[in-house]
């Protein structure tokens, strides 16, 4: 799939949709998820162009990929839930309910989350 310029995350990324931003280096940003499942749930973007977690980790550089998930813990330290444990989850593909098609991950916390994929 090639990546589509008009999707949701990008439009957030362009400043052309709001997001309530949690976290931003140079490299992503985070901003809560519009339906959360948990007291905690941000959205982590790298700002370069990705479809999913597998066109990242084939095209982005090794430093880019570091730097990504640099900004993951950074973004679980500004929300509180590195402290108190967070769940990183990605949906790759459709058929895995990826339903924006700029890679993203989620971040769960802010309660138990048990001990089975929910
Ligand atoms: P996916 O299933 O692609 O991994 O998850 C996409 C997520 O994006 C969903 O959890 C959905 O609630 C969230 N989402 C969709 N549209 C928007 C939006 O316009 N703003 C925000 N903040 N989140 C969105």
């Amino acid at each position: 799939m090639d990546y589509e310029n008009d999707n949701v995350f990008a439009r957030i990324l362009r400043g052309e949709l709001p997001c309530t931003k949690v976290y931003e280096d140079e490299n992503v940003l985070a901003f809560n998820d519009i339906n959360p499942k948990t007291p905690v749930h941000v959205l982590v973007v790298p700002k370069a162009p990705y479809v999913d977690f597998s066109d990242f980790v084939a095209r982005a550089a090794a430093a880019e990929q570091a730097a990504f998930w640099a900004g993951v813990q950074r973004t679980a330290e500004a929300t509180g839930v590195a402290a108190t444990g967070f769940r990183v989850v990605t949906n790759n593909g459709a058929s895995a309910g990826q339903i924006v098609f700029h890679f993203h991950v989620h971040i769960y916390g802010g309660r138990p989350l048990g001990g089975r994929a929910k």
